[in-house]
């Protein structure tokens, strides 16, 4: 144990190397389980160590807190189905938003506490505390008002992931000067606290904080979600980077320091992925408005659209020499990526090319079908990317969109007025037969008809993702019906 306390610094810059190692390794898909093997090592390193290193750890409650954790945290892990892992991940990151708050309260609440007990003490060992305290203040400052943000915003793009009623967007001309009245209230306040030391400005700024969080994300439309998503996820590491600040502990800096910077450059990528500027998003609110889905949606019933048989699709496809899946939310709601394989495996044994087309912001989070594909075994050099194949299109016989909708709506290409417009998608249009597999004429997270499922060049096959893939299958192998 002596020991441990003695090198604690050398174990956590081992923890700090191995999490750059897991990184790193999570950057490919064939060294991603080392990856994720060197983070799991780092973890246990920085666990352990902080264990020992705490003066007079009160053991019970630190083993106390760490079995509730994993119990809690086992648990979900075993009943969450894949369909609901995004809105877990935002759960997860308010969680390390609502803990910067708590240690930023429990040191601020343990500062007066000695500076009301022990002035004397402090002063025989020669510290200045008001000195200390000012540069621990700011931390706490950042740190609390970072996973203030982080907590109420996180809980509410859970609410809109999971479609809860009470998190519904807000929009209107009041919205901005709202959100900049919250912003610069909470900023004044945390600064008169930083001055001051006063403890009502703390709890305004806090509260205050709270708040814009909500506001902040409340108006942001379906297309950006993404990127907030996965912004949210670099503020969780900032906040946790805060806490290793006021906690003075090493590999909590370095590991939240990771984080941060893995999820902003993350947020940086989908933006351009998005074709939208991180401002925009951030303050903008702009695209992907809750107004014009209805008229659109409106406008669905008139239109004319071709339907099929997934035994007729399944007829065709085996007759093309190219096919290119395009997979969508809809494939992660089905629970259809074993069967989507098991038809791409038919189709290759016929020798029809067969290819996956995979959008960036497909699904509900970053990388979602690239992880669904994963477990079902599909080959990497089958997957690519939305720039590596759009060009293909044109030259592909056959389009087989499965449980997708904004990532191939030709709005976002063609209409200046939609709120998609400007959107980078998979020129599915584009190739010489389309097949659209979902359940019916409904819109998809952006809430926006598509004119691809009317484009005369469509087949729209009706049903569960699953089901309908499974019959594909089956009438290729000619034990259909
Ligand atoms: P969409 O949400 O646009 O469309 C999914 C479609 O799947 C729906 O139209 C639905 O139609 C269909 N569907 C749902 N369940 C099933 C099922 N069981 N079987 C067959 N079809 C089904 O998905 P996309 O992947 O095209 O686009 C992703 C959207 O999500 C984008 O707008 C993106 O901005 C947003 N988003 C993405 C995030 C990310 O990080 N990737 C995070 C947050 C939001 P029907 O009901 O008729 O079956």
């Amino acid at each position: 144990m002596e020991f441990i306390r003695e090198y604690a610094d050398w174990f956590y810059l081992i923890g700090a190397v191995l999490f750059i190692l897991t990184l790193r390794g999570l950057s490919g898909p064939k060294t991603a389980i080392a990856g994720n093997r060197y983070g799991m090592i780092a973890m246990a390193i920085a666990v352990l160590t902080t264990f020992f290193v705490a003066d007079n750890p009160v053991v019970w409650m630190i083993v106390g807190a760490m079995v509730l954790g994993a119990v809690v945290g086992i648990a979900r892990a075993r009943t969450v189905p894949m369909t609901q892992m995004p809105e877990t991940v935002a759960l997860m990151h308010s969680l390390v938003g609502l803990a910067a708050v708590l240690i930023a309260i429990a040191a601020i609440i343990h500062n007066n506490k000695l500076i009301e007990l022990e002035p004397d003490l402090l002063a025989a060992n020669g510290v200045n505390f008001h000195e200390m305290s000012r540069v621990h203040l700011f931390e706490l400052f950042v740190g609390c008002f970072v996973g203030a943000i982080t907590f109420t915003a996180s809980v509410f793009a859970y609410g809109k992931l999971a479609a809860k009623k009470w998190a519904k967007t807000i929009s209107g001309v009041w919205v901005k000067p709202v959100q900049a009245l919250i912003f610069i209230a909470m900023l004044a306040a945390g600064i008169h606290f930083f001055l001051t030391s006063n403890m009502t400005s703390f709890w305004a700024m806090t509260a205050l904080a709270l708040a814009f969080g909500w506001v902040w994300i409340a108006p942001v439309g379906g297309g950006d979600m993404p990127v907030v998503v996965s912004l949210l996820n670099s503020f969780s590491g900032w906040a946790a980077a805060g806490i290793g600040f006021t906690l003075e502990n090493n590999m909590l800096i370095v590991a939240g320091s990771l984080v941060g910077s893995s999820g902003a450059i993350l947020s940086y990528i989908m933006c351009k992925a998005m074709n939208r500027s991180i401002i925009n998003v951030l303050f903008g609110g702009a695209m992907g408005g809750a107004a014009a889905p209805t008229a659109a949606a409106g406008a669905a019933v008139q239109r004319n659209y071709r339907s099929g048989s997934a035994d007729d699709a399944g007829f065709l496809m085996s007759n093309a020499d190219s096919v290119v899946i395009v997979p969508g939310y809809g494939m992660a709601q089905g629970r259809a990526q074993n069967a989507v394989k098991e038809l791409a495996n038919l189709l290759k044994e016929q020798g029809v090319t067969v290819r996956f087309a995979i959008h960036p912001v497909a699904g509900r989070m970053p990388g979602h079908m690239n992880v669904l594909l994963a477990e079902a075994d599909v080959p990497y050099e089958d997957i690519l990317e939305m720039d590596e194949i759009n060009s293909d299109f044109p030259a592909t016989d056959v389009v087989l969109v499965i449980g997708a909708n904004d990532v191939v709506n030709p709005a976002a290409k063609d209409d200046p007025n939609s709120p998609i417009y400007g959107m980078p998608i998979l020129e599915a249009h584009k190739a010489r037969t389309i097949m659209v597999i979902k359940r019916s004429m409904a819109t998809g997270y952006a809430g926006l008809d598509n004119d691809l499922f009317y484009n005369d060049k469509t087949m729209m096959i009706f049903g569960d993702a699953k089901k309908v893939v499974e019959d594909m299958t089956k009438a290729i192998n000619g034990t259909g019906h």
